[in-house]
């Protein structure tokens, strides 16, 4: 990878490379945020340009690349679970063009999750011959609000329907925030597929079972999109309905998928270790639920990422509740700019 001019200290890896906490805090406007935003200086290659015409095709001319120039950040897994084949979890990102419109324009991309590997096909560069579907769950997530960051600034608003009096009200977050709520690579797990005891069936058998576990990825998640139109995270047109917490989304889609999880399985005093998918399977099916949470709970703490979770108060009836961050239309659009009569 190329060397970057800017290279930031790890606190400003963030959402929208804007005003550090000590920093006099620009106004809380989408304007500021965006002219924050380091934008390149173009003016020289343009000086000669005398007529329309002339700046047009000095404009054209110019690369793709020097208006919407690329920047580094670093990913909450650090790379770690990448081998060796994504040095420090540094990747290259740029600000959304015309592909977050193409997304927009089509439902059925956004309805299967293709669309954030299309918009990671254009806006992430990886190292050579990395698939982006490669990447673990947690920093596709991260990477998709990096680039709505990026692209709009960090104040993010969109519309909540109240679980208790069931009004809709915009609501606004500032997605600097989510850099506190990161998630790293803990080395004291070990290495993937991480081992985890089965208490339940280790009990009963006094003795330790263990199981093989590794963490989800970006190709995971669309197998389950496609097979059971398990679209969680963009949902199109969806805006404001009463949803289930992240964790709960989280735990179904661990539960539905767990024998996709367990790589192996193995117990003291038990020479080898197994990896046929149809004895995994079958073990799934045995398991006590005791078992199944302890999994669960492994992965829940481990997974790099960030939580999505956020606090929300209604302005109609001020009860205050929690729920996910979610990913609507205003995702790919800046603040202030919602389509009329949507909601
Ligand atoms: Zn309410």
């Amino acid at each position: 990878m190329s060397e970057q001019e800017s290279s930031s200290p790890k606190e400003e890896i963030i959402i929208a490379s804007s005003a550090s906490e000590e920093a006099p805090a620009p106004e809380v406007k989408t304007e500021a945020a965006e002219t924050s935003h380091s934008h390149p200086d173009l003016s020289e290659k343009v000086k000669g340009a005398a007529t329309a015409a002339d700046l047009l095709s000095e404009i054209v001319q110019m690369a793709e690349d020097d208006f919407i120039p690329w920047e580094e950040v670093t990913l909450p897994s650090q790379g770690v679970y990448y081998g060796d084949r994504l040095p420090g979890g540094l990747v290259r990102v740029k600000a959304m063009g015309i592909h977050a419109d193409k997304i927009l324009a089509t439902q059925r991309l956004a309805q299967t999750g293709q669309s954030i590997d299309y918009l990671f096909k254009h806006c992430v560069q990886l190292t050579d011959g990395f698939d982006a579907k490669d990447l673990l769950s947690g920093d596709r997530i991260f990477l998709l609000y990096v680039l709505r960051g990026i692209t709009h600034g960090n104040i993010y608003e969109f519309i909540m329907k109240c679980p208790n009096c069931e009004t809709s009200s915009m609501q606004s977050y500032d997605l600097n925030e989510l850099a506190d709520t990161i998630t790293g690579p803990d080395p004291s797990i070990g290495e993937e597929p991480f081992k985890v005891i089965l208490p339940y069936m280790s009990e009963v058998l006094d003795r330790n079972v263990w199981v093989r576990v590794r963490l989800l990825r970006g190709k995971d998640v669309s197998q389950m999109a496609n097979r059971q139109k398990f679209s969680k995270r963009v949902r199109a047109g969806t805006v404001g309905r009463k949803r289930p917490s992240r964790d709960i989304v989280i735990d179904q889609t661990i539960t539905e998928n767990l024998a996709l999880v367990i790589t192996g399985f193995g117990g003291d005093g038990a020479e080898g270790e197994v990896h046929d998918e149809s004895k995994i399977k079958a073990l799934v099916d045995r398991m006590h639920a005791k078992d199944t949470a302890t999994i669960r709970g492994f992965l829940r703490d481990n997974a790099p990422g960030i939580d999505t979770m956020i606090e929300v108060e209604c302005p109609e009836c001020s009860f205050e509740y929690r729920a996910d961050l979610p990913i609507t239309e205003s995702f790919f659009r800046p603040a202030g700019d919602q389509q009329p009569g949507r909601a």
